[in-house]
């Protein structure tokens, strides 16, 4: 059936996982037109992270053909992370505040283009914080979206939106699913010859316990979150010297050469040099007295951390000075690192 001769037209949340690409096969059966919405964020929800909520997008949609419109969150994301309305879940991810803002984005995206109503993958009481039903009801609510959007997986559950109410969608054709399980929507992707699609993913780096450590840490000392700071997070081991002021070391070559990259003029840099060695960056207050601390930590981190002591260059002042410091104790490290 041409697209001109679909029975309507739904914005689909794709996140490339099982669940949404069944949502949308079930939309696709009934004859609707899907235009689905792919989101980003600068925590792992990006098509070359497999930690993210969902993975690529297009494989699916090439196959049953459907489009996919990539969209980063960027700041709007940031912004609900300083301050979720709704809080955050286990860690620091505030998966309400998220879907809100996610389903706010395609509401717009409906408008639009004039799409009748919006579906997502979403399945009552599969996750505990954003699918019990009043928090489905809450997100209809926020977003004035009530009537027009439609959860395929569990619609028989839920009460009819619009589209089912008009007759564009049958409501015996939709699934009523709940709980954690994913028997039935095994089944389903046996029907639809759905087979490779991902493991659930537990869900973006914002769920990631040592993670949100270091995000809280963050929050606590910044007034507002930079996108370099957030991705600094996931690199290398953190240790806080004061409120200003943090050092990161790198763990191996590749997250040397990120520091490396992300390496700012007012950033301190402390390497030693010609030894087994961490790049390390000083974050915030680089006095003499903090680039010292920087050098001690980074000789703990060197192939020559069991010697009495350890030349360090402080690679980012003008003439490149080295200093000879014992390289930190353990037990001295454990109450500064941000773990
Ligand atoms: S885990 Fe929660 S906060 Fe992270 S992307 Fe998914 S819904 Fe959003």
């Amino acid at each position: 059936m041409s697209e001109k001769n679909k029975k309507g037209h739904c914005i689909a949340l794709f996140s490339g996982g099982l669940d949404s690409a069944l949502a949308v096969l079930l939309m696709l059966r009934q004859d609707i037109e899907v235009t689905a919405i792919t989101f980003m964020t600068h925590f792992g929800c990006d098509l070359g992270d497999r930690s993210s909520c969902g993975s690529n997008p297009y494989p699916a949609a090439e196959k049953y053909g459907f489009n996919v419109k990539l969209m980063h969150l960027g700041q709007k994301f940031v912004d609900i992370i300083e301050k979720p309305k709704y809080g955050y879940g286990k860690n620091m991810n505030p998966c309400t505040d998220c879907r809100i803002l996610m389903l706010a984005e395609a509401k717009n995206l409906m408008e639009m283009v004039n799409a009748d109503f919006i579906i997502t993958g979403e399945v009552m009481g599969q996750r505990p914080m954003s699918q019990v039903k009043h928090k489905l009801n809450l997100v209809e609510n926020e977003t004035g979206l009530k009537g027009k959007l439609l959860r395929p997986l569990s619609a028989k559950l839920l009460a009819p939106t619009d589209a089912e109410l008009n007759g564009m969608i049958d409501r015996e054709k939709l699934e009523g699913i709940s709980g954690r399980g994913r028997y039935r929507q095994i089944e389903l992707a046996k029907e639809f010859g759905l087979d490779d699609y991902p493991n659930p993913a537990s869900g973006c780096l914002l769920t990631d316990a040592n993670y949100s450590i270091r995000l809280r840490d963050l929050l606590k000392h910044s007034e507002r979150l930079t996108f370099d700071d957030l991705n600094l997070l996931r690199i290398g081991r953190h240790f806080r010297l004061d409120s200003n002021t943090k050092v990161i070391v790198g763990r191996d070559e590749k997250e040397n050469n990120q520091l490396e990259a992300y390496k700012k003029p007012h950033y301190g840099h402390v390497e030693a040099l010609g030894i087994g060695s961490p790049v390390s960056l000083v974050i915030g207050d680089c006095s003499d007295e903090n680039l010292k601390k920087a050098a001690m930590i980074t000789a703990r981190f060197t192939s020559a951390r069991k010697e009495a002591e350890v030349k360090v260059t402080l690679v980012s002042k003008d003439s490149q000075p080295a200093i000879i410091v014992p390289p930190a104790k353990d037990e001295d490290l454990q109450y500064i690192q941000i773990k």
